[in-house]
């Protein structure tokens, strides 16, 4: 077989990352999302508190300590309680919080400072609840397709259909939960910069700089700190993406039995001097570490890897596509990713498309979903959500009130009304009695919902 240029395999690869790249900015636009609503919300808390103290010049230090030392009542207790309960769908940080919260002596030694303290800290948890959730979503994707693209490229590249296993959930998880870096994973990690966060907006702020201010100032630094939240937010998908794009290609090379890999610092060539020392190197896949050998090596790392084949391993490669008559079986080199895939990954990677010909509904409540949709199951029998099931985790990605520009919106304002602009994507989480699935579409305010997808379904 004619070897492929090595350049073949760069591009393949950083194009892969790329693509990856790309689906993160739906994610950060979400999280530009969910961190103003939070902002919003504590700074609604403040003015609640003060508005009646304090329009225009802030407080004086006496009338302030008046104000905050006042003892909360046991309502103030009870809310927060059930704030905990119905907002914090995560066990590990509801855990957390209800050690923290549910003593019962707790109620009764809170002054209004302490309550404006809880709760920014619980209006925090519930953006790191969030947080965890769409970002989660993020990186099963990165691993599926980081996984089952490499090994696609291969294919093509190499023009065989070798066999090759399918990535489980278990898999997964493990990776998902691994913790690297600092002796972290990615929760851990929104876990410490929202602690810091709470810890810095409750105390920092608040003691220091509530005297003296008024609320319009302490609104602003608020702002500002959530901010600097959020670009901690914002930095950390990028490089937990980097992270888990490259060690499913780990897993990849690992499954086609290909040894060593090569690091690529192709795409920040110049910004990426902390890999220039690495780039081009070979590694043993067995000794690959992040933050050392492996991508990311820093903050915000672009860069990749590429196979490092022998003849040993194509050899193999080639034994593994034959078929029982001996027969190898070849690969086309003009079949698209997306075919590919139907055929060859696992059922909770493929994505589920409604069919086009059920009739058009308004939008009646935005939690509700108002068709019936249809997926295959695992036995490729066709299975249906039902009518009125609820839609949890609803964000919007593109379009109206987003950065984001939805590519769509002309094709759907033709066709159904209403402005370009007033249509969006949208994203949310639905559950069926078996499965739970990341469901997407496109919605205008009057004009409806289309074209639901599924994805991402996984085992409840
Ligand atoms: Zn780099």
């Amino acid at each position: 077989m004619a070897r492929i240029p090595k350049g073949y395999w760069e591009k393949r690869s950083t194009d892969l990352l790329k693509n990856i790249e790309q689906q993160t900015i739906f994610t950060i636009n979400s999280l530009i999302q969910v961190y103003n609503k939070a902002t919003d919300n504590i700074n609604k808390e403040i003015s609640k508190i003060f508005s009646n103290y304090s329009k225009e010049t802030g407080l004086s230090r006496k009338a302030l300590e008046k104000l905050l030392n006042t003892r909360e009542t046991e309502t103030h207790y009870k809310n927060l309680l059930k704030v905990i309960d119905n907002d914090i769908t995560d066990d590990d940080i509801k855990k957390k919080l209800l050690a923290k919260y549910n003593a019962p002596a707790y109620a009764f030694r809170i002054s209004r400072y302490q309550a404006l303290q809880d709760t920014i800290d619980i209006e925090l948890k519930k953006l790191a609840n969030i947080e965890k959730d769409i970002t989660k979503i993020r990186y099963v994707d990165t691993i599926s397709e980081g996984y089952y693209r490499n090994i696609f490229d291969i294919q093509k590249g190499l023009g065989i259909g070798f066999n090759f296993s399918q990535l489980d959930k278990r898999m997964i998880d493990l990776l998902l939960n691994k913790k690297w870096y600092d002796k972290a994973n990615y929760s851990d990690r929104i876990w410490d910069n929202n602690e810091k966060l709470s810890n810095y907006l409750s105390t920092a702020l608040l003691a220091d700089n509530l005297t003296g201010k008024s609320i319009q100032k302490m609104s602003n630094e608020i702002k500002e700190v959530m901010n600097v939240g959020l670009y901690s937010a914002t930095r950390l998908v990028r490089t937990e993406t980097n992270y888990f794009a490259n060690q499913a290609e780990m897993l990849s090379y690992e499954e086609l039995g290909i040894e060593e890999y090569q690091f690529i610092a192709t795409l920040d060539k110049i910004t990426c001097k902390h890999c220039a020392e690495l780039d081009k190197k070979v590694f043993k896949v067995k000794e690959a570490k992040a933050g050392k050998n492996c991508p990311p090596i820093h903050p915000n790392d672009r860069c990749t890897t590429v196979a490092e084949f022998d003849d040993n391993n194509i050899e193999d490669l080639q034994r593994r596509a034959r078929n029982e008559n001996g027969k190898t079986m070849l690969i086309s080199q003009d079949i698209k990713y997306k075919e590919w895939s139907m055929q060859y990954a696992p059922e909770q990677y493929k994505k589920y498309y409604v069919n086009p010909n059920l009739p058009k509904t308004k939008s009646v409540q935005s939690s509700i979903l108002e068709k019936q949709l249809g997926f295959y199951d695992e036995i490729g029998k066709l299975n249906f959500i039902p009518k009125n099931a609820i839609i949890s985790n609803v964000y919007i990605i593109a379009g109206r009130e987003t950065q984001t520009v939805f590519r769509s919106a002309n094709k759907y304002a033709q066709a159904f009304g209403g402005k370009a602009q007033e249509w969006m994507k949208k994203v949310g989480k639905i559950e069926s009695d078996k499965y739970i699935f990341d469901i997407h579409w496109v919605e205008h305010r009057k004009y409806g919902k289309y074209d639901f997808k599924l994805k991402g379904k996984t085992l409840k």
